[in-house]
């Protein structure tokens, strides 16, 4: 790792989710992708998890989140993450349409990020079951600057969702 220190602003979590091909694939290998980003460190993922769709009609979502600690800026991670989703051959159609690979900042610690193209806590993370519950999974307690809530709190108001926490490990540390 370059520069300061990579937990200066709490760990970066970020949200994995996929719905064509084959997802559970598609995951393990964005997560290793992760986890070979310079000035990244890859510390913990959670469980795979299945979530039906929000928007238009189409397979269900694998989710997931990982933990990371980030020796680089956020425009620099979004830029990094967007270049996996390619890799993994997303095409952009419409919005909440089915994706190969979709890669969102959910949290970076307390850090608040609100600049065109970049939101920081994600604008939608406190709406979405399939975001909360992988993130509880990893660190219930962990807190929301914004709304000034940790995610098991956040987690009690979406628990109508269907999100299902499946038996399938996505990475283990070495
Ligand atoms: P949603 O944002 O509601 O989850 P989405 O993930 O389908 O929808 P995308 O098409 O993947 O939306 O992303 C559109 C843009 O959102 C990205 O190009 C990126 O610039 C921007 N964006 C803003 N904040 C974030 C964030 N925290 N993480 C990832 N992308 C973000
Ligand atoms: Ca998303
Ligand atoms: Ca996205």
């Amino acid at each position: 790792m370059s520069s300061a220190s990579p937990n200066e602003h709490g760990p970066v979590y970020v949200g994995l989710g996929a719905n064509l091909g084959d997802p559970e694939r598609t995951l393990v290998a964005a997560v290793e992708d992760l986890s070979r980003l310079p000035d990244v460190e890859l510390r913990r993922s959670s469980s795979l998890y299945a979530a039906a769709p929000l928007g238009p009609s189409q397979p269900e979502f694998r989710n997931a989140v990982v933990a990371l600690a980030v020796a680089r800026s956020p425009e620099s991670l979004l830029a990094a993450l967007l270049d996996i989703e390619r890799a993994h051959g997303r095409v952009r159609t419409e919005r909440w349409g089915p994706r190969l690979l979709d890669l969102d900042i959910l949290l970076w610690g307390e850090r608040v990020v609100d600049q065109p193209g970049l939101h920081v806590p994600h604008p939608e993370l406190h709406r979405r079951r399939f975001a909360l519950e992988p993130l509880a999974e990893l660190d219930p307690q962990a807190h929301h600057p914004v709304l000034q809530k940790t995610v098991a709190e956040l987690l009690a108001g979406v628990r109508d969702q269907p999100v299902q926490r499946l038996d399938s490990v996505l990475w283990r540390p070495r």
